[in-house]
Parts: structure tokens; sequence; C-alpha cells
């Protein structure tokens, strides 16, 4: 059986039959290699990175439509979570129980590529050029992942004017939601050196724990913003305060607290770090930042537009354009051109017995290549 006569089903349980938890490599990529070849993409795969984040498989794949014509991406991963116990099924031995495909990956989301794949078998050559930005370690630190496959892209003059990442944006229904942005990620550490002592003589000690208490109650009252039409208001969590004093009687030498701070395109990671450390060092403390990613927002317009119509004219549910979860490889690829994720139902992803509807997967089958035809179309 050739590929283009391969249904979504089939293509996503040849997926989901590669075992890839992150970083994915390998035999998950010689499947979608196998897949996309016989459609006529010219498939590249390169490792990156060194240890302890690398190395990282990925994969970029090209189809090119006539000269000048306009180009599409399909971007996304094939890395999965570990799948953890109490599945009912062997979790990459994927299992058609009744209308729902089982197996680890099956919404996030190689039943999403699966479905890119199919689309792509769709798209006529001539309708333009289409490519997919395919990385092996999403899930991970994603340190090489698709950060190197843009490198890759803007050394061989690749870059798409529009690209859809097939991240499982669904909530309850296919098609009622899609993200047209996401929150940027920042997590602190603070440590407050003090002076050790007993308890019945605190003029003799310095108590760091004191410091810590003030700083954080400063910290957690700085206001951020209140929100903007397309995102909810930044906000900073407090995740973890150590102290590790096991006596009672005793002055400890030194606290430390840990910050999470989700925000959105009204700040960056670093300007948000530089007003942590103000205050910190206020009250004595040190600080140290990894900024995960930053917020990103493709504004809506055409292109959410374009999504929206399709997947109302598809599902009859016209998908809210949300900018909330996670942070997503969209982060990175906002960098080449207008990124929107859209896909499957995400309620059983990164869980046991994680499953896909296969009338969900046909649907989605059809809104990617109406998507890439319109979008080609410009
Ligand atoms: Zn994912």
């Amino acid at each position: 059986m050739t590929t283009t006569a391969s249904s979504v089903v089939e293509l996503a349980e040849a997926l989901i039959a590669c075992p890839s938890v992150t970083p994915a490599a390998g035999l998950v990529f010689d499947c979608l290699q196998a897949q996309l070849e016989p459609l006529g993409f010219a498939v590249h795969r390169f490792h990156a990175g060194e240890a302890p984040d690398g190395p990282v498989e990925n994969l970029f794949a090209i189809r090119k439509g006539p000269e000048g014509s306009r180009h599409f991406g399909f971007a996304g991963h094939v890395d999965v979570v570990p799948p953890g116990e109490g599945w009912t099924i062997a979790p990459f031995a994927p299992e058609l129980r009744g209308n729902l495909l089982y197996g680890r990956g099956a919404v996030d989301m190689k039943g999403s590529i699966a479905a890119m794949v199919a689309a792509a078998a769709l798209v006529p050559t001539d309708a333009g050029t289409l490519s997919f930005i395919i990385t092996g370690d999403e899930e991970g630190p994603a340190t090489y992942g698709t950060q190197e496959l843009i490198k890759h892209m803007r050394a061989v003059q690749a870059i798409p004017d529009l690209i859809v990442v097939g991240e499982p944006t669904s909530v309850s229904r296919l098609g009622d939601m899609m993200k047209i942005g996401r929150r940027g990620s920042t997590n602190l550490w603070l440590e407050v050196e003090g002076k050790e002592g007993h308890v019945a003589y605190p003029h003799l000690a310095d108590n760091p724990i004191t410091k810590l208490v003030h700083m954080l109650a400063e910290l957690k009252a700085m206001p951020l913003d209140d929100g903007t039409d397309w995102f909810q208001a930044s906000n900073l969590e407090i995740t973890d305060l150590t102290v590790g004093n096991p006596a009672t009687n005793v002055i400890p030498a030194r606290a430390s607290a840990r910050l999470s701070i989700r925000f959105n395109d009204q700040h960056t990671g670093v300007q948000l770090g530089e007003r942590v450390r103000t205050i910190a060092e206020k009250h004595g403390g040190t600080v140290r930042q990894v900024v995960y990613g930053e917020a990103f927002l493709t504004p809506p317009g055409a292109f959410s537009q374009l999504i929206a119509d399709t997947v109302e004219a598809e599902v009859g549910l016209r998908p809210e354009a949300s900018t909330t979860g996670g942070t997503s490889d969209a982060r990175f690829l906002k960098d080449l051109c207008p990124v929107i994720e859209f896909g499957l139902c995400n309620a059983t992803m990164h869980k046991r017995d994680e499953a896909v509807a296969v009338e969900d997967l046909e649907a989605l089958v059809r809104i990617y290549t109406r998507v890439a035809k319109a979008a080609l179309a410009g």
C-alpha cells in the first residue's frame, strides 16, 4: 500500500508504534520519512547539540511548488512524554477500540502529524510549497529542537509565509479552541544568607527567613498588569520555600525560595528578572533566573480568520482565539512568520490511555487540507 492510499488512522498507528519518549530519535523519524517521501517531499534529517540538552534529532521536509509560489509550513514534534503506569493497553502498541485510537502520542501529537501527512497528500504539488518542521525534542528542554530547525530553514532560505503548529489545542470538542499566542515563562531561584545562632540569643544572629518572607510578600504584591485584549494577567507564583532546619532552637544560616512567572506580551523575561532582582537585593537576597520562553502573539487577522472559517465549515464550531496554557514551540517559530496552533482535543494528553476519536482525525485532515490550500492560494 502506498502512503497516498493510507488512511490517517494507519498513518497515526504507524507513528504511535515507534516508541519515542523525549528526546525522540531514529525509528519514528524513519517512519515519518517513509510517509513523506512518496508524497514528493525532500527529507533532511540532522542531529544537533550536545549533552545535557542534546543531541536532538530533527526533520525538515519540503515539497517545492512552482517558482515564486507561496510556502505553508506544518510544524510539530514526534517525541512524547513517558507513558507512566496504569494503561489498559501497551502505550506504544496502538489499538483501535470502537471509535477511539489509543496510544501514547495519539493527540500530542502524532495524530496531528498523521493528519498533516494525509492533508499533504491531498494538496496538489502545483498549489505551492509545503514543508514539515518536526523536532524530536519539544517535551524536553527544547534547546536543540525547533530552534535548530529554524537555523536550518534560514540557511536554506526556506521561510514559510504561514505556519500551523499541530498541538492539541481543542478542549472538549475538535475545533473549540486555537492558540494565537502563548504566555512567556520564567523561573527564578532566590536565596538569602543570614547568620546562624541560638533562638534565645537573636541579637547574635540574623534570621534569613524573616528577610525572605518580607521579600516574598513584596514580590507577590508587585504589580504586573491587568491582562490585555488577548492575554490574561501575568502571574507570579511562589513554587518552593526551603529552609531545611530540623532544630527548634536554631536560627538557620540561609533560606531559599523559587518563583515561576507566566507573563504576557507586556513584558520580557529579562525585564521581569530585573524587577525581581531589585526587590530581592533590597532584602539582602540573590537571584538566579532561567527564561524558558518569551510571550508571543499572532494578532487576530487574516490567518486566524482563515482557520476559524475553515474549522467552522468543517465541524460547525468557531474556535475561540486563546493564549492560555503552557509554552509551545510556536514561541520560536513566530520569528519566521505568523504562526497559529490548532489540533486535536487535549483531554487525554500526557495521561494514561491517551486516545483520539477517529472522526476527529478525519476532520482534522479536512481542516488542514483546506487551510493549506487557502494559505497557498494567498
Ligand atoms: Zn505537544
